[in-house]
């Protein structure tokens, strides 16, 4: 197989598009995809601040490449769970990454900034980690992005994570979930716009540029995914698309084309009122955010169980990091 560009030998197979290519030109056509993506749902816009998340995975860290290609000057956001091993190599990942383009990231580590790490936290509420670590990487993305400028958060979602995700909305019809599902979601006050410049591609293209790109990221998976539904969805999906390639591109554009815009039109009943939590003065809709809620719950809990000292008290300010990129080099 060739390249469709240039002739030469393919690398790499886009099948839902009938496309091959050579190393060069897939990156290129990766970039102008995510080109098209970013300007098709006018998700950056001028003056506009962008905060991507980064993991060190495969697709935050790609996402940070391309926009920073593209000339989006990004900061990253590197949340810290404290995830044993797995959370250090993460780390030193998306340290190695910023500091070899040198570019400007910021570190949040969960246990300095409330008390207890994400498996202490699992512990501590009794609940799957992947709950608690959920609500506190959403809660932390927009609380760092309103207290340090940005309006715009960037995540390295991808079409199987959106399909998958999409799956499980269905599956369980989870109206307000699929009404607020996409590649974007508007900012309100308080509130930083949601991007997810990759959604279009799948985890085979986003790890294909990453390889082509000489992009080092982190392989491992956390240890707490295994067993998580979204890979269940995951597998279905992927053994749908073996048969019927296109299968996640149709799902997901479909939906959002044809089937998002009734339902909006079906729920819509007005925007609902916002306001700022008592306890931390985070955009929510009732008086204490589900965040202070959760973390409230897990002191009270982590203090019987002599995970935190009695005279503890949750205190849900972040403590936020800069790593220049001198520092690192
Ligand atoms: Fe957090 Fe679960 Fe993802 Fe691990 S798998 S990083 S615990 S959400
Ligand atoms: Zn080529
Ligand atoms: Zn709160």
């Amino acid at each position: 197989m060739n390249c469709s560009v240039c002739g030469a030998p393919a690398q790499m197979e886009v099948r839902r598009r009938n496309r091959a290519f050579c190393a060069e030109h897939y990156r290129e056509w990766f970039v102008s995809e995510t080109r098209r993506n970013l300007k098709r749902h006018r998700m950056i816009r001028k003056e506009d601040r962008v905060l991507v998340a980064v993991s060190g995975g495969k697709d935050s860290l790609v996402l940070w490449d391309t926009l920073t290609r593209l000339g989006h000057a990004a900061t990253g956001l590197h949340i810290q769970l404290g995830i044993g091993d797995y959370s250090r190599r993460a780390l030193e990942a998306t340290r190695a990454f910023a500091a070899e383009r040198g570019l400007e990231l910021i570190v949040v580590d969960v246990r300095e900034s409330f008390g207890l790490t994400v498996p202490q936290l699992a512990q501590a509420t009794g609940r799957a980690a992947c709950s608690g670590c959920g609500l506190s990487k959403r809660y932390l993305m927009n609380r760092v992005a309103e207290e340090e400028g940005f309006n715009v958060v960037a995540t390295g979602h991808n079409l199987d994570d959106e399909a998958a995700t999409l799956l499980g909305n269905v599956s369980h019809w989870q109206l307000d979930a699929l009404v607020r599902q996409g590649p974007m979601l508007e900012g309100r006050e308080g509130l930083a716009r949601r991007i997810k410049p990759l959604y279009s591609f799948t985890e085979r293209e986003v790890a294909a540029y990453a390889f082509l790109a000489g992009i080092e990221y982190q392989h491992e998976e956390c240890p707490h995914a295994e067993g998580a539904k979204s890979l269940l969805y995951k597998d279905v999906l992927n053994r749908l698309e073996t048969r019927m390639p296109g299968t996640k591109q149709v799902f997901l554009e479909q939906y959002l084309k044809k089937v998002q815009p009734v339902l909006r039109e079906g729920l819509e009943e007005g925007e609902v009122e916002l306001r700022r939590c008592e306890r931390c003065g985070s955009v929510t809709t009732g008086a204490v955010c589900a965040h202070c809620k959760l973390w409230d719950r897990a002191y009270a809990r982590a203090k019987k169980r002599r995970l935190l000292p009695e005279e503890a008290s949750f205190d849900p300010r972040p403590r936020v990091h800069h790593l220049e990129p001198a520092n690192e080099a």
